[in-house]
């Protein structure tokens, strides 16, 4: 936990902003996971994503999916604009339109391959391909598929973002980020930021990521096969409209029908608990309207499919039944 080591000679780092062994382990483990050269670990999910942005100039433009984190929009739009840098939020997922909003200044397209609530899936190859041999740098926030499903530096991309707090270290007690890339140039630059705000995560954080990704496996496993007995449960109710599930992972998005309140169906439940994040060891579920309303309109969210009706599981690794039985209401 010391903040300064005893260096062996006054040009070595032994400050905690700049390296700590306890990090530096985190960050190549967490760099083996996507299958990177290089990672580094932050003291949030939006200061990783800061930094990413940071690393842009005066002039530069952004291209972002129109569903991205409610967060990288408002640091878009509140704090990268303050410096110049502009952004257009489109389509990234059917088709290839986008393709037109591309500009020679144009530097970064930003999406998530699984995006939040609707739990869309974006190839991520697909953009790759499409954008070869400009100079624009990829990235994508893997938070959501998590890499024990997804590695899209692999797909093409060429930087992944994560919220730590999220499935990897699966424990809610956390709070964390991390960038993985192959590109040393890239990885130089953002390190310097890094060092330079002090937007780092603290060792004994680390060491308690570190623990959290012993089970990480195990948890992607578990939260995926309760999911999945979920989904199948929510596809059998009266009271549910849609559902909507990648496949993996452990969160599950559905609709009420119309003439169902999502308030009092929260106020019915017992086990599972309103709560913020995701990928928890325990069942929780949000209502992402009642918090996106003060961001966005109701009209561009309903064009997304965030209704009022739209709720957002995370499926946690406790005993299914537990879960089932809570919702129970949903069937009768
Ligand atoms: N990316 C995604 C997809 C998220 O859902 C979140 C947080 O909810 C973040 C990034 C930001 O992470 P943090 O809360 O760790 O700052």
């Amino acid at each position: 936990l010391s903040t300064i080591l005893a260096q062996e000679s006054p040009r070595q780092e032994g400050y905690i902003r700049i390296d700590n062994p306890t990090r530096l382990n985190l960050e190549a483990r967490l760099a083996e996971l996507e299958k990177a050269k290089f990672a580094l670990a932050f003291s949030s999910g939006s200061m990783a994503i800061a930094s990413v942005l940071l690393s842009l100039k005066n002039g530069n433009h952004v291209l972002g999916h129109h569903e991205l984190y409610e967060g990288t929009i408002r640091l878009l739009k509140s704090v990268l604009k303050k410096f110049g840098v502009s952004f257009t939020l489109t389509d990234l997922a059917s088709n290839l339109k986008w393709k037109k909003l591309l500009r020679k200044e144009t530097k970064l397209i930003w999406l998530e391959n699984i995006t939040n609530p609707t739990l869309t899936p974006i190839g991520v190859s697909e953009i790759a391909k499409t954008v070869k041999g400009r100079e624009i740098t990829i990235v994508v926030d893997n938070t959501f598929a998590t890499p024990f499903f997804k590695k899209p530096l692999t797909e093409g991309a060429d930087l992944v973002v994560h919220s730590l707090t999220k499935f990897i270290n699966g424990h809610n007690d956390v709070l964390g980020g991390a960038i993985m890339t192959n590109n040393r140039k890239l990885y130089l630059k953002i390190k310097s930021i890094q060092q330079t705000i002090g937007g780092v995560l603290s060792p004994f954080d680390s060491f308690l990521v570190l623990r959290g990704m012993e089970t990480f496996s195990l948890r992607m496993k578990k939260h995926t096969a309760n999911a999945k007995k979920i989904v199948h449960f929510l596809r059998t109710c009266p009271k549910v409209e849609k559902v909507s599930y990648p496949g993996f992972s452990g969160v599950v998005t559905f609709w009420l029908k119309k003439e169902f309140s999502p308030q009092k169906f929260l106020q019915r439940l017992k086990h599972i608990k309103i709560a913020h994040s995701f990928g928890g060891t325990k069942t929780t579920i949000l209502h992402p309207f009642s918090m996106m309303k003060f961001s966005f309109s109701r009209k561009k969210l309903e064009k997304l499919a965030i209704t009022e009706q739209l709720l957002r599981l995370s499926v946690g690794i406790e005993n299914p039944k537990l879960i089932i039985n809570d919702l129970s209401w949903l069937k009768s």
